[in-house]
């Protein structure tokens, strides 16, 4: 059977992935398929979900999808609060939010093929697994949106990132609020404990290195049995449960190669240090999709380079530094680690 010609392939339907659809169709583009396996957008969530507020100004989305409203953010050091600022953000409900992404690229023209799994890229073509079997697609254009183990990445002949496993529970709290906290310890090595309040409950994480010697569901049990004991929680038998790989490599040495490009987490585009990478996704995968509409409307796969100049301009000398950081707390030894802590994470005497 020949290939289906088409003009933008985008593997995955997350956050980067639904973003860049959504953009390049919007900045006239033609055909634009998205290829998600996920039965159900954002299903099985695997984020904790905090965001910045000003999220909203780049993604489709509304009130449903928002959990909580969050003011601030606390940092904590074994256990001592160290750092208290203003970080308007929320708690979002990942699969409300892919749904409703995923229904404004639809309005606007996007083709969303569901469940669909992208299998390999070879000689410009997309070979995809359907429901109804195999499809093979020739895209003038790639956008590798599939997350941290990206096949795209792979295509590239970028190498596999280092990972940390996260892992949250959602927990009865004793007191609702409506600060998100951050708690550095050493034997969270340069990843941390959080505790995400939602109302009545909570998501209580932690983050670690795939490589450090501590696994990350004791350390989370020894985790939540401290805050029982400090009365901020009222139980450790969970509600629910998210868990995850976060890609903690820093940026990807490219993110562009003849007609494939690179979004979200397949780019290594969310920050090392905190982990936090909705926003970027969502605000790399518009230049992303705004690139590859002018490359696609111009038949000029050149202009896929303004992508990748817009987006290191924005973040990468920033991602390079929260990398560096990590890399310290990491490296650290039991007595300089509160030292790098404060250093990474920018604690001043006067906070
Ligand atoms: C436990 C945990 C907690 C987190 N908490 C936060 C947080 O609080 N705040 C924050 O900002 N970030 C958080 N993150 C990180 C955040 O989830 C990611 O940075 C973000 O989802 C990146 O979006 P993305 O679209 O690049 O990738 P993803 O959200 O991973 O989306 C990729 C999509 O591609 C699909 N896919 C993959 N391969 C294929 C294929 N071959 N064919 C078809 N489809 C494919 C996947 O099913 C998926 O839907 C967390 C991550 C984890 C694991």
């Amino acid at each position: 059977m020949s290939a289906k010609e088409i003009q933008m392939a985008v593997i995955g339907g997350g956050p980067a992935g639904l973003s860049a659809a959504l953009a390049a169709k919007l900045d006239g583009a033609g055909s634009v398929v998205v290829i998600e396996r996920k039965r159900q957008w954002g299903q099985p969530i695997q984020c904790a979900g905090y965001a910045p507020r000003m999220l909203g100004r780049f993604a489709e989305f509304d009130a449903t999808a928002i959990k909580h409203y969050l003011k601030s953010l606390e940092l904590y050091l074994d256990g001592q609060r160290i750092r208290s600022f203003a970080a308007p953000g929320y708690i979002l409900r990942r699969d409300v939010l892919e749904t409703q992404m995923a229904q404004a690229a639809e309005a606007a023209g996007v083709v969303c093929l569901q469940p669909a799994r992208a299998l390999e890229i070879s000689a410009g073509e997309l070979r995809v697994q359907t429901a109804d079997g195999e499809e093979t697609y020739r895209p003038f254009i790639i956008i590798g949106a599939d997350g941290p183990k990206s096949l795209a990445r792979r295509a590239l002949g970028l190498p596999d990132q280092p990972m940390a496993a996260g892992l949250e529970w959602e927990l009865p709290l004793a007191k609702p609020g409506d600060a998100a906290e951050i708690h550095f310890a050493a034997e969270f090595g340069a990843g941390y404990a959080w505790l995400f309040p939602y109302g009545e409950t909570a998501g209580v994480g932690v983050a670690v290195d795939l490589d450090s010697p501590g696994e990350p569901k004791p350390l989370l049990q020894d985790f939540v049995d401290r805050m029982i004991a400090e009365g901020r929680l009222k139980d450790s038998t969970p509600l629910s449960i998210v868990s995850g790989p976060i890609p903690i490599g820093g940026p990807a040495a490219t993110t562009l190669s003849g007609n494939i490009m690179l979004v979200g987490d397949a780019a290594g585009q969310v920050n090392p240090l905190t982990g936090a990478g909705i926003y970027n996704a969502v605000a790399c995968g518009q230049m992303a999709g705004r690139a590859a509409a002018q490359a696609a409307i111009a038949s000029d796969l050149s202009l896929l380079q303004e992508y990748e100049t817009e987006w290191r301009e924005l973040l990468d000398g920033f991602l390079n530094r929260a990398l560096a950081s990590r890399t310290e707390m990491a490296k650290a030894s039991i007595e300089d680690f509160p030292n790098t802590v404060r250093k990474a994470w920018r604690v001043k005497d006067k906070d």
